[in-house]
């Protein structure tokens, strides 16, 4: 029997891993870098171990380090979580080899699912579709294309020991498909010291769907259903749902079978996700085996009602599983939204930095039956570092329909008040307000189709504008009359508020009259509309639950710059509230221009600058690298906008950069 589960992993999923095993009765041992000393994943555990500097390198993927930690708590199982040494076969025999339980899959399913290639073989043998295209390895850029014009444009060049949507290139000619090759082979060598290189066919009109499946060490395989994770940018998911509304009872049974298949051809047990990529027609195709409790499982645990990291526990205890196909039900609908440390204005760069404010919305089962679950690793103060991934949450909803589910998810995301860093709640609302997601018409392209010039926030629509408008007076008035009370009859007198005003915000302006009383605001616009709005809202809350004729919003309100920052649905926009004649008189106002930048190039995003391009004195082209950046596992290539000549560089390799620093200036 496991007594005690040492998590080898850090963030939401060690604190995931830890309730379930609390849950059970087992004890259990956090492991900390420098930089999580004072991590939520550490406070929780009954035990925690440090393990070295913050780099994971030097840490949390350090065999002997976790080996020692588990030597010296007397853990006699691991939990791997996902990510890290999730996926390492040589950590998995290592932990065999010292008679420490490892939670997860046996070493030669790891090694056979280990890298893409070897898997896809094994997949094609094991009677599963997979993607066609050539399954070898490629020797250089001639062989690539001559594959690539074989297989047919587009095509998909992928690195065989690829991961996290690294690796990867999609390639329309034979240009391109020279280009990739190459660049997908640096990128592989460079990110995962493997530079196997394979092509296959790209897709059309893909979408992303995973079977998970589950089994034990006798023999028994189920699945529990698809996921669909066609909501990605960089081949990434960010927003994930159980089921897909793509599917129908045949296809599913068809990829849940197949999964099975494959999990039985090499003696699978425990927790893993077969993920296939689904073209227009339904047809689906294998694309890699993940042999690991995936990111995005508790949308299959809130449809299922499965613990999933129960069961790996049980599993690794080697118990049977205790249920059968036949009784695995997919009950309603559920979405997760990965809250990402990044700026959604500038291309979904990671941010870091303090949660100077971090307020998740209420968890658990609502009144109208709907249920929120947020998994994090996180509180208010905790800091965002670039060593580690810059996922700070995952918030899933469920309810009995994608529809509800997606409006629920939507309400919990107003209430979540998170600030300090840049972050993509502000997207995330949007994809939710999407016609386009909301009817289910999606792909893997869906991000890039819809905001081609990337995210630049969300434009109230007439509705949202009024609601605002309702929501600014309210605050303006509330705010205005607390004042009045404060400072005695005199003041009173010369306060005494108004009826008349105009709300702007952005180029709109709203007029309208606004009567408060106690916690009511009546309101009469422009165009003979109503609107009674009730809250409890008092000044320097900064999150306040309205309703509207009614309907239940939340609205986030700050203080800024004379007026009121509302943030809802992904809006974000400062609402000034003015007496008509301030308003007449603003007009004049001198706005202010922001500075120059077109003469410099600034950095993107906080990392580390990792190589400059160009010296004082170059002409650079349009489209030229100019240097790159790293940060979060990623690697950002800075491009020169438009011809220009170099005038000075103002940042060496291994220099770590804030947002907006200036890397180099142009004459
Ligand atoms: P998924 O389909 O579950 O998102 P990925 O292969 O993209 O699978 O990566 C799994 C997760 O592990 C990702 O969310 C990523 O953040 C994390 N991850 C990937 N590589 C690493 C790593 N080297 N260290 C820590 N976490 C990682
Ligand atoms: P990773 O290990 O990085 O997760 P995957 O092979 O799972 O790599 O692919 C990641 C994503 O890239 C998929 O979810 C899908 O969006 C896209 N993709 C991969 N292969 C193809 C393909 N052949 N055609 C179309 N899209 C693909
Ligand atoms: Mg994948």
């Amino acid at each position: 029997m496991i007594t005690k589960i040492l998590i080898a992993n850090r963030g939401e999923i060690a604190c995931r891993v830890i309730r379930t095993a609390r849950k059970l009765g087992i004890s259990t041992v956090a492991v900390y870098s420098d930089a999580d000393r004072d991590a939520v994943h550490v406070k929780m555990a009954d035990e925690a171990v440090h393990i070295g500097p913050a780099p994971s390198a030097q840490s949390y993927l350090v065999i002997d380090k976790i080996s020692e930690a588990i030597r010296a708590t007397g853990a006699d199982a691991v939990h791997p979580g996902y990510g890290f040494l999730s996926e390492n076969r040589g950590f998995a025999e290592r932990l065999e080899k010292e008679g420490v339980i490892f939670i997860g899959p046996p070493v030669r399913a790891i090694e056979a699912m280990g890298d893409k290639i070897t898997s896809k073989k094994t997949a094609a043998e094991a009677g599963v579709n997979t993607v066609p295209g050539y399954m070898g390895l490629i020797a250089d850029a001639d062989e690539a294309v001559k594959i690539s014009n074989e297989i047919g444009y587009p095509v998909m060049i992928k690195a065989s020991a690829g991961g996290g949507g690294k690796g990867m290139r999609i390639a329309w000619n034979e240009a391109e498909a020279r280009e990739g090759f190459q660049s997908s082979r640096n990128e592989a060598k460079s990110s995962f010291g493997d530079d196997r290189i394979f092509i296959e066919k790209f897709i059309d009109q893909p979408r992303h769907i995973e079977i998970q499946v589950l089994g034990d060490q006798h023999g028994n395989v189920i699945y529990l259903g698809e996921r669909e994770c066609s909501i990605q940018r960089r081949n990434q998911k960010v927003v994930e749902e159980a089921p897909s509304s793509f599917l129908d009872e045949a296809t599913r049974k068809a990829m849940g079978e197949q999964a099975v298949a494959l999990a039985k051809a090499v003696g699978y047990f425990s927790a893993g996700t077969v993920e296939f990529i689904v073209d227009g027609k339904r047809n689906f195709y294998f694309l890699e085996m993940n042999t690991r409790l995936q990111v995005e499982h508790p949308v299959t645990e809130l449809i299922t009602g499965i613990d999933l990291v129960e069961q790996m526990i049980r599993v690794a205890n080697g118990d049977r599983l205790d249920l059968s196909q036949e009784e695995v039900r997919l009950n309603g609908w559920s979405i997760e939204s990965r809250l990402y440390a990044e700026d959604p204005y500038r291309g979904f760069l990671p941010s870091i930095g303090r949660l100077t404010r971090y307020r998740p919305p209420e968890e658990g089962q609502l009144a109208n039956g709907t249920i929120t679950r947020n998994d994090t690793g996180v509180y208010e103060g905790s800091e965002i570092s670039m060593y580690y991934d810059p996922m700070i949450a995952k918030l899933c909803t469920w309810a009995p329909s994608r529809s509800d589910a997606i409006a629920a998810m939507a309400n919990a995301l107003d209430d979540f008040e998170v600030d300090g860093i840049g972050h993509n709640l502000p997207f995330l609302s949007a994809v939710m307000a999407h016609s386009r997601f909301c009817s289910g018409n999606i792909t893997t392209a869906f991000i890039s189709e819809e905001w081609p010039e990337g995210f630049q926030g969300v434009e109230p629509d007439n509705d949202q504008a009024r609601l605002l408008a309702a929501v600014a007076a309210f605050a303006h008035l509330t705010d205005e009359s607390r004042k009045t009370r404060i400072s005695g009859t005199l003041a009173n007198h010369a306060r005494r508020l108004g009826a008349d005003w105009v709300v702007t915000a952005g180029d709109c302006a709203c007029t309208l009259s606004a009567v408060l009383s106690e916690d009511c605001l009546k309101v009469q616009f422009a165009d003979g509309t109503a609107m009674e709005l009730v809250s409890d809202w008092m000044p320097g809350d900064q999150h306040g639950r309205f309703v509207a004729d009614g309907r239940p919003v939340g609205v986030k309100l700050s203080k800024a710059s004379a007026g009121w920052r509302l943030r809802f649905r992904g809006v974000d926009l400062v609402h000034h509230v003015l007496t008509p004649r301030v308003h007449a008189l603003s007009g004049f106002m001198p706005v202010k221009q922001a500075a120059d930048t077109s003469k410099q190039l600034l950095c993107p995003m906080p990392g580390v600058i990792t190589q400059v391009m160009v010296q004082a004195g170059d002409t650079v082209e349009a489209g030229q690298a100019l240097a790159t950046v790293e940060a979060m596992k990623m690697e950002n290539l800075l491009k020169a906008e438009r011809k220009a000549v170099v005038k000075s560089v103002k940042a060496a390799p291994g220099q770590s950069l804030a947002v907006d620093d200036v890397i180099m200036e142009f004459e």
